[in-house]
């Protein structure tokens, strides 16, 4: 099932969308029972919003061995967490915004998984049933502030811009997150192309370890991590992230100002 959060009535709806292209009503809450309605809209006729407005971003550094290779680090004994803001969230179509001063931005595919019930201390075995499902997010970084701010032993700035976290366009259900195949295509053109078997820490590990110190959260989203192929961006690009199961994110990138 694919469920879709757009604008209705000057708010928010929920809904499942259908064959690509219409959407039906979700009677109750994607995080407690629902069940599906009557045709609302067609999709062409809606304003997509991102699927989720999280409490928490957790991203995954580092987990995914062709592209710790391409960046020259060593392969984390446990999972390299960091946060990014939930103000850098936007949704399908919308621009990512180039800061005035950004050197080097990057996007970065990444299967992304949506907490669907609370849950602490969660063991791994249990850990997919607090999932409501997965979407496709981008993980975009200032390289130059990144690694600056690494050599610090901290990273948040060069994750952390407005518009530097991409989701959408819908939360997919009912998938097998260790083996979906996932793509970037900037300006048409495949760079990223995997498969989460490859993951070194897979979803049900990362959901059980994250709960083992934090409570996860209805809508918390946890970036799972990019493979290899990741290549800076500027204004006039439009990037594609395609996840197996999904669908299609785009967004456009334009200067700011
Ligand atoms: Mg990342």
């Amino acid at each position: 099932m694919k469920i879709i959060r757009y604008e209705a009535n000057g708010g928010a709806a929920y809904g499942i969308l259908e064959d690509d292209d219409s959407i039906k009503q979700l009677v109750g809450s994607p995080f407690e029972d629902f069940s599906v309605g009557d045709k609302v809209a067609e999709l062409a006729d809606v304003n997509v919003l991102p699927p989720v407005e999280p409490k928490k971003i957790i991203g995954v550094g580092l987990n995914y061995t062709k592209h710790i290779e391409e960046i020259g680090m060593q392969k984390p004994q446990f999972p390299m967490l960091f946060m990014k803001p939930h103000s850098g969230v936007i949704g399908q179509g919308d621009n990512i915004i180039y800061p005035t001063h950004g050197q080097r931005i990057e996007y970065e595919c990444e299967l992304t998984v949506v907490i669907g019930k609370k849950t602490r201390r969660v063991s791994e075995a249990d850990a997919l049933d607090y999932v409501l499902g997965y979407t496709c997010g981008n993980d975009v970084s200032e390289r130059t502030i990144q690694f600056a701010e690494m050599k610090m032993g901290a990273m948040l700035i060069g994750k952390g811009f407005d518009t530097f976290c991409p989701l959408g366009p819908v939360i997919a259900t009912g998938l097998d997150p260790s083996d979906l195949r996932l793509q970037t295509r900037l300006n048409g053109e495949t760079k990223q192309d995997d498969s989460t078997s490859d993951l070194l820490f897979s979803v049900p590990k990362l959901v059980s370890y994250i709960s083992e110190a934090m409570t996860l959260e209805p809508g918390d989203c946890i970036l799972t991590g990019t493979p290899s192929g990741v290549a800076p961006i500027k204004p006039g690009d439009v990037i594609e992230i395609e996840i197996e199961g999904v669908g299609v994110l785009r967004n456009p990138v334009v200067a700011e100002g």
